[in-house]
């Protein structure tokens, strides 16, 4: 070691795609584009591409080794996933909140023990997460959450309703914020727990959206049993969890795969599959498509660099969220366009992502909350009035009528 300190060795571009090509295919002309498991259901895919990929740590490079990822830098863990997009790596929706959420605040919050027994089969695909936020009256709320949870001895009893749950059914784990202590105010009576979802008395009824899928469930809880050994953070603590998942999900942590170009090419899939009806040679169409592309690009380096920069997102992530919600609806919409009359048909990929658009708004905290936070966290704003920030959270409507 130097008076500079250890020079780290990055890897270089094309050792990266020599890792990658026995793994993984490269995109070609046919690949189909998916994202945000938008009208599919296929698990496996995803499955393969993870075992293959956890032997190198590819699908979590940052992580550390022993869990299934490869210790990266961030600079080198943004090389990978710009070369990534060269490949055709599944839609990876199912597996993300594990990966892309659960993962990072297991490894911010939890114990030796949890990461010891969680992280790797999130990394393989072994284990798919989901996350109980959301309730009747606590969406953009969140701190409103009235799941209960009471301590008996060295468990805890789960009691209440989650709604709007993504991947559900698939999941074997749930990440479930709950009330520990309904006579604190409502940001610190909340504890973060780890329930497997086949649990006793945990009972998962899907609904259905409007793009046809059945993604997501509302979950009943009646008496659960969950040990203190899955108690993710320290008791009352259970908002700073919910905050360090809700920014990396506000990042992209849910988004994974699908997307992308071919190897060697400038033009995005999506910009290439929108073929049909003329409107690719139309002047007015492409510039469209090229302000959204060039919006598209911008935002992802963007994000590229706040990573690399922060190495944990923060609030900025919502300016991340609001970026690529404004791409994706643009991009269904121009790519429905492009299609014509065809693309009215429901199993186009255009019509999937333009009746799923809408959804981007809302999940994972709705575009005004983004700019609450951006407003009040980033640029320093006057905050909302929120007058039941010190109030006991059982004197809150949610909280009397419970
Ligand atoms: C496809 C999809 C998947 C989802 N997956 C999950 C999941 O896996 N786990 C989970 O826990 N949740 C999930 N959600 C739920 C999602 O996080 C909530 O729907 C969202 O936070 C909004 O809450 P709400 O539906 O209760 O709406 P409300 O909070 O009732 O909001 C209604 C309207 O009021 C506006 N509003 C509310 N408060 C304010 C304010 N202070 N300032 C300005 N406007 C405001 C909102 O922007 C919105 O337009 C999912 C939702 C969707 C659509």
């Amino acid at each position: 070691m130097g008076a500079f300190g250890r020079v780290r060795y990055v890897l270089t571009d094309d050792e990266i795609r020599t890792a990658l090509d026995p793994i993984i295919e490269c995109r070609t002309a046919d690949t189909k584009l998916t994202t945000m498991g938008a009208g599919s259901d296929a698990l496996e895919p995803g499955r393969r591409w993870l075992a293959a990929a956890v032997e190198g740590g590819w699908a979590k490079p940052t992580w550390p080794a022993r869990y299934g990822g490869r210790d990266a830098s961030a600079q080198e863990d943004a090389a990978i996933g710009r070369i990534m997009r060269e490949y055709a790596v599944p839609d990876l929706y199912a597996y993300m909140i594990g990966l892309g959420m659960v993962g990072p605040a297991l490894l911010a919050h939890g114990t030796d023990a949890q990461r010891d027994r969680w992280l790797r089969p999130i990394a393989s695909g072994e284990e798919i997460w989901c996350q109980m936020f959301s309730e009747p009256e606590a969406g953009s709320d969140l701190a409103n959450v009235g799941l209960g949870a009471d301590a008996d001895g060295e468990e805890w009893i789960l009691s209440g309703q989650k709604v709007w749950t993504s991947r559900a059914m698939w999941a074997a784990w749930g990440i479930v914020l709950a009330r520990t202590d309904p006579e604190a105010p409502k940001h610190k009576g909340l504890t973060m727990f780890a329930i497997p979802m086949d649990a006793p008395g945990l009972e998962v009824r899907p609904l259905v959206q409007m793009n046809g899928d059945e993604h997501f469930s509302e979950v009943f809880m009646d008496e659960c049993r969950v040990p203190d050994s899955g108690r993710v953070g320290e008791v009352g603590e259970g908002w700073r969890v919910a905050m360090t998942i809700l920014a990396h999900e506000r990042a992209g942590g849910s988004r994974g795969g699908g997307e992308g170009k071919a190897k060697e090419s400038l033009v995005p899939r999506w910009l290439s599959d929108a073929v049909g009806d003329g409107h690719t040679a139309d002047p007015v169409w492409l510039e469209r498509a090229m302000e959204a592309h060039t919006f598209d690009q911008v935002a992802s380096w963007t994000s590229q660099r706040a990573a690399a920069a922060a190495g944990s997102p923060g609030p900025a992530g919502s300016g991340n969220k609001l970026r690529s919600v404004r791409t994706y609806k643009q991009r269904a919409w121009l790519t429905t366009e492009a299609q014509g009359p065809h693309g009215m048909l429901t199993d186009t990929h255009g019509h999937i992502e333009l009746m799923t658009a809408p959804s981007m708004s809302i999940r994972g905290g709705t575009d005004e909350i983004q700019r609450n936070i951006v407003g009040e966290r980033v640029l320093g704003l006057a905050g909302e009035p929120r007058l039941d920030r010190e109030v006991p959270w059982k004197n809150s409507r949610k909280g009397l009528i419970q």
